[in-house]
């Protein structure tokens, strides 16, 4: 049976975060509108005779995504007509960039499905601007002005991804980076960051391109990668039989996982590009392009190096940390506010701080507590002045209450851990007293029991007694009664 590869290809569409729209002066802020239809004017509505206007903003954004992407800016830059009919476009054409976009030619560098590095090449980033949004009613469908207009970035890449995994990795770290870039937000259940895959089949070895079918507005990661799995099977199967795939453009049905064909192959002849005469070209000054690179923030590649040298990470623990920038440096205001090493805080982020982020849907933005706080809280674990369990409960609280004083928690949960062996020694004794048959079973060998009496006294001490010490006075207390 012949073994297939699959090959794909991702455009990603993301809209710029800034003030204005792309040729008009209303606001791009949309999901923040009062009402459908009050962002608008004649230019992002179509009238007849209105001009549109760049936006600067928009260009700086995009070049900073073009440099991240290790791409070339080019200087001269032409606007183009995409002609095509469909009520969420009032002109009857969008305003793109099609010879000449304003970076080509990068590449970024991923982890595949075994997480070994391979690169995927960065055909072209270009600007557009975004649609309208139709909702269908039952008779007829609404349409909102308020969405057209926006900036959009689109981002091509070069058919590079073998797995849907090396898709998937792709897209987030695009992802990642957009959001380090502070030029999109990332929220994909607001449709500010769509993807689009281009999939096809062929035999394993062969570097044929096959036909490929393109899936659109694809919501989620979880819409791309089931979208493209289910894609991959589909050819391979028409293959199988005897068949061949035809290029169309399909959708993707969330509810039955299954993708529909939507309309044929469309070329570039379809849409009729030509340079819009409204807008000169747009010629890029090398001085602008340099200053825009030296605004250029520390991004997740260099950041997760950084950490594993700097903080001695593993790869794996540095990579969590910078997945996102806020993240990376709250972990960095932490370790430079305690004294604990670089590992344990780490584990405490990982573990108990992100449970808490999943458990609440909470975003790092919105729980506000001090990097001091929560440094001070992990520095009395590590000092021994309270367990880690009791730490963790400390943790909680701060994090549910948005902050407070974990030495105040501490004393008002009574939580301090007891060195005092007269304490510990007494409420051992104790138990060893109320539960002969377990103590016999470890004079009879059965070292496991161990476990048990230790819970029995950090049930009985509340969790305040040292574990070291109350094993130590444990063993000791049983050894006794082998006399
Ligand atoms: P255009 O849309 O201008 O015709 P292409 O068809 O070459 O450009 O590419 C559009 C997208 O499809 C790109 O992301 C590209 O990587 C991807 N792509 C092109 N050919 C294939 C293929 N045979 N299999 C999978 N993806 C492909
Ligand atoms: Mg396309
Ligand atoms: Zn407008």
């Amino acid at each position: 049976m012949t073994q297939y590869e699959p090959v794909i290809g991702l455009e990603i569409h993301a809209e710029l975060q800034t003030n204005s729209k792309m040729f008009c002066s209303c606001s791009a802020d949309y999901s923040n509108a009062p009402e459908p239809n009050t962002f608008i004017c004649p230019v992002c509505t179509g009238l007849p005779g209105a001009m549109p206007v760049l936006n600067k903003k928009a260009i700086e954004q995009a070049i900073l995504v073009g440099l991240s992407l290790n791409c070339s800016i080019n200087e001269f830059n032409t606007f183009a007509r995409k002609n095509y009919f469909y009520p969420d476009l009032p002109k009857g054409y969008q305003i793109s960039q099609y010879d000449l976009p304003i970076a080509s030619k990068g590449f970024l560098d991923i982890l595949d499905d075994t997480e070994s590095p391979m690169r995927v090449v960065v055909r072209r980033v270009h600007l557009e601007e975004d649609t309208a949004k139709l909702s269908h009613e039952k008779n007829y469908a609404l349409v909102d002005f308020n969405r057209a207009g926006v900036p959009l970035l689109e981002i091509v890449s070069e058919p590079d991804m073998r797995t849907v995994e090396a898709a998937l990795s792709y897209a987030t770290k695009i992802r990642a980076i957009l959001r380090y870039l502070r030029v999109n937000s990332g929220d994909m259940e607001k449709g500010v960051l769509r993807f689009e895959a281009n999939v096809s089949v062929r035999p394993s070895g062969s570097s044929e391109l096959r036909t490929r079918t393109e899936i659109k507005n694809l919501n989620s990661f979880r819409a791309l990668t089931r979208a493209s799995a289910y894609e991959i099977e589909r050819q391979i199967k028409v293959y199988e039989n005897g068949g061949e795939v035809v290029q169309e453009t399909l959708g993707w049905d969330e509810a039955h996982g299954v993708t529909v064909s939507q309309r044929g192959k469309e070329d570039a002849h379809d849409y009729r590009y030509f340079p819009e005469p409204d807008l000169p070209p747009l010629q890029l000054e090398r001085t602008w392009i340099d200053d825009i690179k030296n605004q250029l923030p520390e991004l997740p590649d260099a950041k997760t190096a950084r950490f594993i040298s700097d903080f001695k990470l593993t790869p794996s623990e540095a990579h969590l940390l910078t997945s996102e920038q806020t993240l990376a440096s709250y972990f960095e205001s932490i370790v430079a506010n305690s004294k604990s090493s670089t590992k344990t805080i780490h584990s405490w982020i990982a573990g108990e701080f992100m449970r808490y982020m999943n458990d609440s849907g909470l975003a790092l933005e919105e729980i506000n507590l001090p990097a001091e706080k929560f440094a001070q809280l992990i520095d009395m674990v590590t000092d021994k002045t309270i367990s880690g369990n009791s730490g963790k409960i400390v943790l909680n609280e701060m994090l549910k209450s948005g902050g407070g004083d974990p030495q105040e928690i501490v004393k008002v949960k009574n939580l301090a851990q007891v060195s005092d062996t007269g304490f510990i020694q007494e409420a051992i004794e104790k138990i060893l007293s109320d539960n002969p048959k377990e103590v016999e079973q470890f004079l009879a060998g059965k070292e496991t029991i161990i476990q048990w009496l230790m819970g029995q006294v950090a049930r009985a001490t509340k969790g305040k007694a040292d574990p070291n010490v109350a094993k130590e006075l444990l063993v000791k207390a049983l050894e006794e009664r082998r006399k």
